[in-house]
């Protein structure tokens, strides 16, 4: 089982290596900024590298909202990401499920995903997996809990679909981790990618604050019980830097009984 960690973009092959990382995500440009992505000087020696590379789209995108000021530069944006992903030899590219504002269908916004993969279609794919990830907050969210994923699903099932279950993000957000992992299969077939991180708050919180694996709100063996049954490769998006990552990482090769594959 691969397992990273989300770093900071300058250098995340150093990145891994401080952190014993078989994998690493991170960022192609500003998370909350709307620009596109430069190609990046180390593209080569990311595409060679033994280390599995994934990246996260901004958190400014929103393709689900009925805000066309925000949802047609988000799906131009998610595209440029995923060029951007394609170019560094990317997994995946990992992208909020979205939501709509108050008052508005959520309905709406699943057919508004069902779209932005249409336009994707039309401009020749995303050229990397597209995985989208649950979330933890808002009464009007795509990808909070699963009767909504459900119907996410029926609107996307048509194309080819990743999904990221982020640990944090089902515990806040109000799903119990206990058997998650079949709930989530029978909705989406497939889990892609696991953010495994623990909760600084209670369940159904709706908060969205990571914590270490071994503190925080969430029992560690529930984690390590999930990854094990997601059998997916796993990045910690956890505090502490290289120390509070690296130490995460060498919990869960521990629980996991320390093998790879
Ligand atoms: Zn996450």
């Amino acid at each position: 089982m691969r397992i990273g960690a989300h770093v900071d973009p300058a250098d995340p092959l150093a990145e891994a290596a401080s952190r014993a990382a078989d994998a690493v995500q991170f960022f192609l440009s500003d998370p909350q900024g709307w620009k596109a992505p430069n190609p990046r000087e180390d593209a080569d020696r990311l595409r060679a590298a033994e280390v599995d590379v994934y990246v996260h789209a901004p958190y400014v995108v929103n393709v689900a909202t009925t805000n066309n000021r925000i949802r047609i530069p988000s799906r131009k944006l998610l595209l440029g990401h995923a060029t951007g992903a394609a170019g560094i030899g990317a997994k995946g590219l990992i992208v909020h499920g979205g939501h709509v504002n108050a008052g508005d269908d959520l309905a709406t916004g699943f057919d508004n995903w069902r779209k932005t993969f249409a336009y994707a279609a039309e401009n020749g794919g995303f050229g990397v997996p597209v995985l989208i990830e649950n979330t933890a907050g808002g009464d009007n969210a795509c990808a909070r809990r699963l009767d909504a994923l459900a119907r996410l699903w029926d609107a996307v099932g048509e194309y080819d679909v990743g999904f990221c279950l982020d640990t944090c993000h089902a515990h806040a957000g109000g799903e119990e981790l206990l058997d998650l992992v079949d709930r989530v299969k029978a909705v989406t077939g497939r889990i892609d990618l696991i953010h495994a991180n623990n909760s600084k708050d209670a369940f159904n919180s709706g908060r969205d604050r990571h914590d270490n694996l071994a503190g925080g709100t969430i029992d560690p063996e529930l984690l390590v019980a999930v990854i094990r049954a997601a059998g997916a490769p796993v990045i910690v998006e956890t505090p502490g830097g290289a120390d509070g990552q690296g130490a995460d990482i060498a919990f869960l090769r521990e629980h996991l009984g320390g093998t790879t594959a």
